[in-house]
């Protein structure tokens, strides 16, 4: 693996992390135990909502919230092609039909008015609708909330990138106009349990209905089951479902790492204040934040002008060579070799498009100190001058 110096994002991990872990691994249980329920508990405080679920990752979370909201083979579901691959892939999983809406190319998230367009000119409507809050900053969510009103849709927020983030004041995850959020706690997202992902929702049958399926498909509930025998040894199957259990030594370190999300988001922003005044003078795109969010920055993104995508490659590797260790989000998903295969083709979505060939992500987490910024601003200007002109 190659060691940069400055990754462009990596997990904080200090000494009450790891005792929190220690202390778990000396205790009986590791497994579905009290550490699974207190992190539930305390995510569920923070956000806001009603439910929450932990799982192994973001990716089988979104499994389970597509299962739960019964996606079935003939189904519809619409996704951005701006997203890491398992946004996609969770469809795919039931067999349903995906097809994709452009992004606006200045945030990065679904692009609201052609989201309507296509509501309003499809013959087949979609079932659910994931909406991926890119780079951290929400998308106009209470819009397309009010669109799953009139068209019948569900509402998947995949907050992979946004824990912490914030619309009107309203934080990602209370499902204030959502039906099911999900969140990442791969180590470079906000806050890390190593592999995790969890599920927020208001809903009480799909939060049912996720916890069933999360456990093979197995209840104990007397009300589910067709026998009512209430017997210790005695559990039925009721449903396929996965075991998609996090383990307690990932929830210790998930409810130690919860305490701190507002400092990491805090820092987090305070590094994109100090890019946005640094960079500015530069012929690149930075960000664009609507006033109504507070972006958790899980990743800053900097675009190159179009006239000068033909420069991305040099200024790419120039930036890998002197050591930021940049990277691209995302390769538009409708175009990868998968998904190609079922029939997307280059030219179908060009906001997104052009996002993966302008697109690079600088390092921001919590750990980078001053002089780490001013080196990496330092590398960026003089990268940027050299390939631009
Ligand atoms: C990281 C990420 C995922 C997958 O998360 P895992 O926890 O690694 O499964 C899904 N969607 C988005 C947008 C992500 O950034």
């Amino acid at each position: 693996m190659n060691k940069f110096l400055l990754p462009y994002s990596r997990q904080s991990i200090s000494t009450d992390d790891i005792n929190s872990v220690i202390k778990t691994l000396k205790s009986e249980i590791l497994s579905r135990g009290s550490q699974i329920e207190k992190f539930e508990k305390n995510l569920k405080k923070y956000v806001g909502s009603k439910y929450a679920l932990t799982t192994t990752s973001a990716t089988s979370s979104l499994h389970l919230s597509c299962l739960a909201i019964g996606l079935k083979e003939r189904d519809l579901v619409w996704t951005v092609p701006n997203t890491f691959v398992a946004t996609a892939n969770c469809i795919l999983y039931c067999n349903s039909k995906i097809d994709f809406v452009d992004i606006d190319y200045n945030t990065g998230n679904i692009d609201v008015e052609k989201l309507k367009d296509k509501l309003a000119n499809s013959i087949q409507k979609p079932k659910a609708i994931i909406t991926v809050d890119f780079a951290g900053q929400p998308t106009d969510q209470e819009q397309i909330y009010k669109l799953s009103k009139k068209y019948r849709f569900y509402v998947i927020e995949d907050a992979s990138h946004a824990l912490g983030a914030k619309r009107k004041n309203e934080l990602v995850g209370s499902c204030k106009w959502s039906d099911l959020t999900i969140f990442s706690f791969h180590p470079v997202k906000t806050i890390t349990t190593g592999e995790g992902g969890a599920i927020t929702t208001n809903n009480k049958k799909i939060y049912d209905k996720i916890k069933i399926l999360r456990n093979h498909g197995i209840t104990k509930d007397l009300k589910k089951m067709k026998i009512k025998n209430n017997q210790k040894w005695y559990y039925e199957q009721i449903d396929l479902g996965y075991n998609y259990w996090m383990s307690d030594l990932n929830a210790c370190l998930g409810i130690s790492q919860l305490k701190k999300v507002e400092k990491f988001v805090q820092k987090r922003n305070k590094i994109a204040k100090f890019y946005f005044s640094e960079l500015k003078d530069l012929p690149i795109i930075l960000p664009e934040i609507k006033k109504v969010n507070r972006s958790s920055f899980h990743l800053f993104v900097i675009k190159i002008l179009k006239k000068n995508k033909n420069k991305y490659k040099e200024i790419f590797n120039e930036l890998l060579k002197k050591g930021l260790g940049v990277n691209l989000h995302y390769l538009a998903v409708h175009l990868q070799p998968y998904y190609k295969r079922l029939g997307f083709k280059k030219g179908s979505f060009p906001k997104s498009e052009l996002h993966a060939e302008t697109a690079i992500s600088i390092p921001i987490y919590y750990d980078l100190s001053l002089a780490d910024l001013k080196k990496i601003v330092r590398i960026i200007k003089s990268v940027i001058k050299k390939y631009v002109f």
